[in-house]
C-alpha cells in the first residue's frame, strides 16, 4: 500500500508537486473529440477518422490549416500507444513532459498531474504465421473483462470516505500506534457492483508488422470505478515459417542447386506468402557463385574486415583504451564487445597497448601519420565488405514494409552448390575441359625425377586429424623427456 497519493486527494504531497497547476483534473478528451472518435477507438478507427478529416481539411482542398494542424497533431499523440497512455492519464501536459523526462510509463507526468487514474494493463502474447504478416489479416479475439454496472452505479465508500485505507490505533505497550490498513467494506475506496462482460476485439496484424509488434486496445482491461481501464495489449509473436526465415523486410531461403545450374544458370519455383506461385530464373549464361554470408549467424559474427597499416598512428583523440596486444580479442570488441556501436574506425597498437578512435574510415586515414612500431588497424571500406557479400535476390519479394505496404523488402537465396557424387567418365571430363576456361595450377617439374614425390588425394576430417596430431606430440615428447614423473601425471589428466 503507498502511503500518501489517496485517490480523492487531501494529501498534502500531491499539492506540492503539483505546484501551479493542480486545479482541475487535465482535459484527456480533447483529442478524441477532434478527430470526433471515442476514448476507447481502436488504432485503425482513429487511423480512418483521421484520413477522413485530413480529406476534407487538407489545406491545399482549402482547408483550415489550424484545424489541419490540430488534427494532425491529435493523430500523431493517439497513433502513438505509448503517447496516448500517457494523454489518457494526465491529458496533454503528460504527452509533453514525457518526451523530455526519459520515463517510459510516463510516471512523473501522470502521477503528478492530477490526471485520470488508470487500470492496470493485460498484456497478451498473439502468435502469427508469417502469412499474417505478409498478407494482413484480422483476428477475432474473444475477452472476458469486469466491468463496472453503471446502473447500479459507483458510491464513495461512507467508511473509509473514499481512501481506501482506514486508520486503527493499537496500543503496544505504553505506546499508541496508528496502523493504515485495507479498507474492509470497499475496494479502493468506492462500493460498486462488477460483472464479467465478454467482448469482441478485433485485431488487426498489419502487412509487415515485425515480431514483439504491440496491437494496443485502450481501455478494454477491468474497468475500476474512478478512473479509465487499462489497455489491452497484444503482443505479436511471429511463428517459425517451414521455407521462409525473415530478416527485416527481407525474406530468406535455403536452396540446393546443382553444379549444372550453378554453371549454366537454373529456373526454380516458390510458393508464395500469398499463395501465388514465384518462378525464379537466372539470365542466360549467368554463373551463380556461393556466398557464404549468413544474416542470421549470431550477431557479430559476420566479419568485419580490417586493413592492417604499419608503422603508422592516428591523430584522432582516443575514444577508449586497452592494454593487451591481443589483436583478435580488440576486433571483436569492436565487432560485438563493449566498443560495438561506438562508431570506432580504428585503432592503433603501440607497446601491447591499444588505443580506439572514433571516426569513419575516411576520417581515421586522414589523420594518419609515420610513426616508427605502431600499427593501425582501420575498418575495411563497408563497400569492400558488401562486395563479398553479394548474394543472388529477387527485389521486391520480401515482406511488405509496414510504414508503406505498398513497397516491400527483398527474397535472398540462400544457394549451396551439390556437387556430383561420382566421378565422371573420362569422355565427360574431356568435353568439360574444352568448355571450361583452364585449369588454374600446372606441373612444370618431372614425376620421373627422383627428388619429385608424386601423391593422390584422399578425404579427412581436419578436426579428428588436429586431434590425433597432438596425442601423438604429446607421446614423443613424454618419452624423449628426463622429467617422467610430470609427464606421466599429465597423461593421466588427458585420460580422465
Ligand atoms: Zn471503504
Amino acid at each position: 500500500m503507498f502511503f500518501g497519493g489517496f485517490p480523492g486527494g487531501g494529501d498534502p504531497f500531491e499539492e506540492m508537486l503539483g505546484g501551479g497547476r493542480g486545479g482541475p483534473p487535465a482535459d484527456t478528451t480533447a483529442l478524441y473529440e477532434i478527430l470526433g472518435v471515442e476514448r476507447d477507438a481502436s488504432d485503425s478507427e482513429i487511423k480512418k477518422a483521421y484520413r477522413k478529416l485530413a480529406m476534407k481539411h487538407h489545406p491545399d482542398k482549402g482547408g483550415d490549416p489550424d484545424t489541419f494542424k490540430k488534427m494532425t497533431e491529435a493523430h500523431t499523440i493517439l497513433s502513438d500507444s505509448e503517447k496516448r497512455s500517457r494523454y489518457d492519464r494526465g491529458g496533454i501536459e503528460a504527452v509533453d513532459s514525457g518526451g523530455g523526462g526519459g520515463n517510459p510509463f510516463g510516471f512523473g507526468g501522470g502521477g503528478r498531474s492530477s490526471g485520470r487514474k488508470k487500470g492496470e494493463n493485460v498484456t497478451r502474447p498473439l502468435p502469427v504465421t508469417l502469412e499474417d504478416l505478409y498478407n494482413g489479416k484480422t483476428k477475432k479475439l474473444k475477452i472476458t473483462r469486469q466491468t463496472i454496472d453503471k446502473e447500479s452505479g459507483v458510491k464513495k465508500c461512507a467508511q473509509c470516505n473514499g481512501r481506501g485505507v482506514v486508520i486503527r490505533q493499537v496500543r503496544m505497550g505504553p505506546m499508541i500506534q496508528q496502523m493504515q490498513s485495507q479498507c474492509p467494506s470497499c475496494e479502493d475506496g468506492y462500493t460498486y457492483s462488477q460483472k464479467r462482460e465478454q467482448e469482441v476485439l478485433e485485431v488487426n496484424i498489419q502487412k509487415g508488422a515485425v515480431d514483439g509488434h504491440k496491437v494496443v486496445f485502450h481501455n478494454k482491461a477491468d474497468e475500476i470505478p474512478d478512473g479509465d481501464a487499462g489497455n489491452v495489449v497484444f503482443v505479436l509473436k511471429e511463428k517459425p515459417h517451414d521455407l521462409y526465415k525473415r530478416h527485416g523486410a527481407d525474406l530468406y531461403i535455403e536452396k540446393k542447386i546443382s553444379l549444372v545450374e550453378a554453371l549454366c544458370g537454373f529456373t526454380m519455383e516458390l510458393p508464395k506468402l500469398d499463395g501465388r506461385t514465384l518462378i525464379i530464373k537466372t539470365k542466360p549464361g549467368e554463373v551463380t557463385n556461393i556466398c557464404t554470408f549468413d544474416p542470421f549467424a549470431k550477431d557479430g559474427d559476420t566479419e568485419q574486415e580490417w586493413e592492417v597499416i604499419e608503422d603508422a598512428d592516428c591523430d584522432l583523440e582516443d575514444m577508449a583504451k586497452a592494454d593487451t596486444d591481443d589483436v583478435d580479442m580488440l576486433k571483436q570488441a569492436v565487432a560485438k564487445g563493449q566498443l560495438k556501436g561506438k562508431g570506432i574506425g580504428c585503432f592503433v597498437m603501440r607497446n601491447s597497448k591499444a588505443s580506439f578512435k572514433q571516426g569513419s574510415r575516411a576520417e581515421c586515414l586522414k589523420a594518419k601519420k609515420a610513426k616508427k612500431g605502431s600499427t593501425m588497424y582501420v575498418l575495411q571500406d563497408e563497400s569492400i565488405a558488401a562486395s563479398t557479400r553479394m548474394m543472388k535476390c529477387v527485389e521486391g519479394e520480401g515482406l511488405p514494409l509496414m510504414r508503406d505496404p505498398y513497397q516491400f523488402g527483398n527474397l535472398f537465396l540462400m544457394l549451396t552448390i551439390e556437387m556430383p557424387t561420382e566421378a565422371l567418365s573420362e569422355e565427360a571430363t574431356e568435353k568439360l575441359k574444352t568448355c571450361l576456361p583452364p585449369p588454374l595450377n600446372t606441373v612444370s617439374a618431372d614425376e620421373a625425377d627422383e627428388n619429385v614425390d608424386t601423391v593422390f588425394v584422399s578425404e579427412m576430417d581436419p578436426v579428428a586429424s588436429h586431434k590425433e596430431g597432438l596425442f601423438t606430440g604429446k607421446d614423443s615428447y613424454d618419452e624423449d623427456e628426463e622429467n617422467e614423473g610430470a609427464a606421466g601425471q599429465r597423461v593421466q589428466c588427458a585420460q580422465q
